[in-house]
């Protein structure tokens, strides 16, 4: 108990699932963020590497993400129950990648409605049977209970403004990101922004072929436009914008820049990956040493296919 109030006072709680401590943080006024592991999926965290959140209304809970797995859905609505008794009433789903939607069946079971935009939809459709494969070589067996259920209100439009109880939300497309059809969710009475995994934060991003990262690029200034004052990034704890600039934004910008003018001097890939292995300015973040040198070689093979 004397543990639960130093949490409290902290404003932090934890949720323990065997080794596994998912942490609920506050933003905003009613405003959560729900952080999972840093570091890679394992059986043990359910595929939860990844930050969720909610918003509490005086109309009930609006979930953001419904975690990789039932089961991992459930730890996320134990989390919420952690520092609320209001129901959940809506789950919106602003990420293409697993552990943004495939707890979805969990929610969907207790009638809860599923918003997202149809561009989010269609690439979690196009998605989805790679994506199992992927997360059952890191979670195992639990991949096989992942049931793909899709949004029930779909919003075939790149914004949408909505109320929900006593909160004002946007739904919007900035342009494609770590996934096409990758969304944010933006409260401006509160001047907070969900980013789903168009930032990362404390661990460096990856870029996969799937990932387009000019447009990412593009799309994380468009995000930068909104002037949030609160950040809830996809990956990491939650932050401002300056700290998502710093660890995301200038990153993409490093990576563009760089391997343009590489690519302007002839420059073949091999030398490329050489001359930017080293980038002090982001070496300090989590998987640096695994994931740098592979952003270069991806950043280099999608923008020399593209001239
Ligand atoms: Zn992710």
């Amino acid at each position: 108990m004397k543990r639960w109030i130093a949490s409290l006072l902290l404003g932090l709680y934890s949720i323990s699932g065997w080794a596994f401590e998912f942490k609920v943080e506050p933003v905003a006024d009613n405003v959560y963020a729900v952080v999972g592991e840093i570091g890679p999926r394992t059986p043990e965290n359910h595929g939860l590497n990844n930050t969720l959140g909610f918003v509490v209304t005086d109309e009930g809970v609006v979930l953001v993400g419904s975690g990789a797995t039932p089961a991992g859905a459930k730890l996320v609505e134990e989390a919420v129950a952690s520092v609320t008794d209001n129901p959940i009433r809506l789950l919106v789903n602003i990420g293409v990648q697993d552990h943004h939607w495939m707890g979805n069946s969990y929610f969907a079971d207790k009638g809860v409605p599923i918003k997202a935009l149809a561009r989010t939809v269609d690439s979690q459709r196009q998605q989805a049977v790679a994506h199992i494969g992927r997360l059952s070589s890191q979670v195992g067996d639990e991949a096989k209970t992942v049931v793909p259920t899709y949004a029930t209100d779909i919003v075939d439009a790149d914004r949408q403004t909505f109320e929900f109880g006593d909160v004002t939300f946007e739904l919007l497309w900035p342009g494609d990101g770590h996934f096409v059809g990758d969304a944010v969710l933006w409260l401006p009475q509160t001047r907070t922004v969900f980013t789903g995994d168009f930032v990362f934060l404390g661990r460096l991003l990856g870029i996969h072929p799937t990932s387009p990262v000019a447009k990412w690029q593009q799309s994380f200034h468009e995000i930068e436009k909104l002037a949030a004052a609160h950040v809830v990034p996809g990956h990491g704890h939650p932050a401002d914008m300056a700290k998502a600039k710093a660890e995301t934004g200038d990153y993409l910008d490093w990576l563009i820049t760089g391997v343009s003018k590489a690519l302007e001097d002839w420059q073949d890939l091999g030398d490329t990956i050489e001359q930017m292995g080293d980038a002090p300015a982001f070496a300090h973040l989590q998987f640096f040493d695994g994931w740098h040198k592979r952003n270069v070689h991806q950043t280099y093979m999608q923008l020399e296919a593209a001239r």
